[in-house]
């Protein structure tokens, strides 16, 4: 099965633009809370899909390579290779769900990998810009064992486009402010209300639903928590207030916060504390500070 050229041209749009554009549009008619489109972090998050720190490239290349060097020969390799478009998919969809589950699921329970997804976790108003707010490491580790199984497995290339056309959406429209049918949930399908539990800040939805577009995984270990909205309203508040909504400060807190667990850090930093208030007390400083001109600054 060969795509026609204008058609590959769309699929490659609407992964790259087409749905980072639109979804914020349909969201302005069709949604579940009302809020601004020019919402803190919104630059940010603008930024996310296409900003340069490509490191994350370089983990998943990295983790091929030692994992399947290019000799390899292994059981399965190029599986897909000659599979038909609904069984690849199938199969594609369960490893996919699987794969993001577990790295999900490790990102909330392990400390060390929880302060770089809490990045994701951080912003407070959920709509589909928010959904790609993450930590390069934590990006890495949920997309890289994914693109090393289809490496592996090798699907035929016009079927991996419509996959990630699709997981595209489904990414964006999960995290989304859209008002969609919750009878999607009966054919295992996710959606902005189910994922929006994971988001709040509600306690007895900390942990839950950390499937991505599918919910059989939720389902299968018991983490599912969907409560009927005439029995407990849906949730409105979200994240983490106080975090920093700065895409570069984003990459270098986790490193802090987790630094900070340490004797030696948290001593460096109470040196560098101490000194900045000597210098402050200084005479001179005093001095400059009688100053109009330097008070003003
Ligand atoms: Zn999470
Ligand atoms: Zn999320």
């Amino acid at each position: 099965m060969q795509l026609p050229e204008l058609l590959q041209t769309t699929l490659y749009f609407f992964i790259a633009y087409g749905w980072v554009l639109s979804l914020p549009i349909l969201e302005r008619f069709w949604y579940i809370q009302k809020q601004p489109l020019l919402r803190q972090g919104f630059v940010s998050d603008l930024l996310y899909p296409y900003h340069p720190f490509g490191i994350e490239f370089f983990i998943i290349v990295g983790f091929a390579w030692y994992v399947f060097p290019a000799e390899h020969n292994g059981y399965l390799q190029g599986y897909l290779s000659d599979k038909s478009f609904i069984y690849t998919m199938i199969i594609l969809i369960i490893l996919g769900e699987i794969v993001f589950y577990t790295a999900h699921y490790f990102s909330h329970k392990i400390p060390f990998l929880w302060e770089f997804h809490r990045v994701h976790h951080s912003s407070t108003m959920l709509d589909s810009l928010s959904t790609s707010r993450f930590h390069i490491f934590d990006r890495a580790l949920f997309t890289a064992p994914i693109l090393v199984i289809i490496a592996y497995l090798t699907p035929r290339p016009e079927i991996v486009l419509i996959y990630e056309f699709a997981r595209g959406f489904m990414d964006r429209f999960i995290h989304s402010n859209l008002n969609a049918p919750r009878i999607l949930h009966k054919f295992l399908i996710s959606s902005p209300h189910f994922h929006r539990w994971h988001h709040a800040q509600d306690r007895e939805a900390w942990d839950t639903n950390f499937s991505g577009n599918f919910i059989f995984m939720d389902l299968i270990f018991k983490t599912a928590y969907d409560p009927d909205p005439s029995i407990k309203a849906p949730p409105t508040l979200f994240g983490e207030e106080g975090y920093t909504n700065n895409i570069i400060l984003h990459q270098l807190l986790p490193f802090h916060f987790l630094l900070k667990k340490t004797l030696f850090y948290t001593a460096l930093c109470q040196k560098i504390n101490i000194a900045y208030q000597q210098i402050r007390e200084h005479k001179w400083h005093q001095q400059l500070l009688r100053l109009k001109w330097v008070r003003e600054l």
